[in-house]
């Protein structure tokens, strides 16, 4: 769809697989003390990616899936925090514009950066952002700007769940494999069976953990969705 670019530490990037996303799946808040001494990801900053709190946790590369995705810069463990992220805009499907419109001029760029921001004109690139980049949250959808980056993976093969606290306002990412080996590709699952992800992001997931849709499963998609039945 997109072709992959720079990693986003040099500054813009695109994502290629996107990232909306369901509702937290992490075991909750508050059973993680030291989560309060992790120091957040910087604000949103066209060149100010790829690090977790400071720490090299991970960095924004190009992905095998196409696009970017986020890749372990060292051997991770279970239950390490390896992001923690307050909103680049936080949201409802109805205030989307206007809330876009109140954003920094650097946070519109880095809005703009995000997977399906590259074509159309600019409310039709907000609108596809949000549709691709958000996160279920309380009260709405908050979309991230390092969060966003993820690719997607099915339950039993995702190496990255995430919670958000509504109460401090921040996404975590934590490892929920035992061991995630450096330059493994990090993944979330956005929530949805393989034929939400295919409806509402547009890709055929091939994480491993689920079983591909057919071409003939797309086929019967496309028809039902513009009402060809068959009679013509
Ligand atoms: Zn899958």
């Amino acid at each position: 769809m997109t072709e992959p670019e720079a990693p986003v530490s040099s500054g813009d990037g695109d994502a290629e697989t996107p990232t909306g996303k369901g509702e937290s799946d992490g075991q909750g808040e508050g059973e993680d003390a030291d989560k309060d001494e992790f120091p957040l990801a910087p604000p949103p900053s066209p060149a100010s990616v790829a690090r977790a709190g400071g720490e090299d946790f991970f960095r924004i590369l190009p992905s095998p899936l196409g696009g970017l995705g986020a890749f372990a810069a060292r051997e991770l463990k279970r239950d390490q925090t390896i992001l923690v992220e307050r909103p680049l805009l936080r949201t409802t499907h109805f205030r989307l514009m206007p809330d876009y419109h109140d954003l920094s001029e650097a946070a519109k760029r880095v809005y703009l950066s995000l997977h399906g921001g590259q074509d159309g004109d600019r409310f039709s690139r907000v609108e596809r952002i949000k549709q691709l980049n958000s996160f279920a949250v309380p009260g709405g959808i908050a979309i991230f700007e390092i969060a966003s980056r993820f690719n997607h993976a099915c339950p039993s093969v995702r190496n990255v769940q995430y919670v958000f606290d509504d109460q401090r306002e921040v996404l975590s990412l934590t490892v929920c494999q035992d061991v995630v080996p450096a330059g493994t590709e990090l993944s979330i699952t956005y929530g949805g069976s393989t034929v939400d992800l295919y409806s509402t992001y547009g890709f055929r997931c091939s994480c491993g953990g689920c079983t591909p849709l057919t071409d003939a499963d797309i086929r019967k998609m496309e028809d039902l969705e513009y009402g060809n039945f068959g009679f013509w």
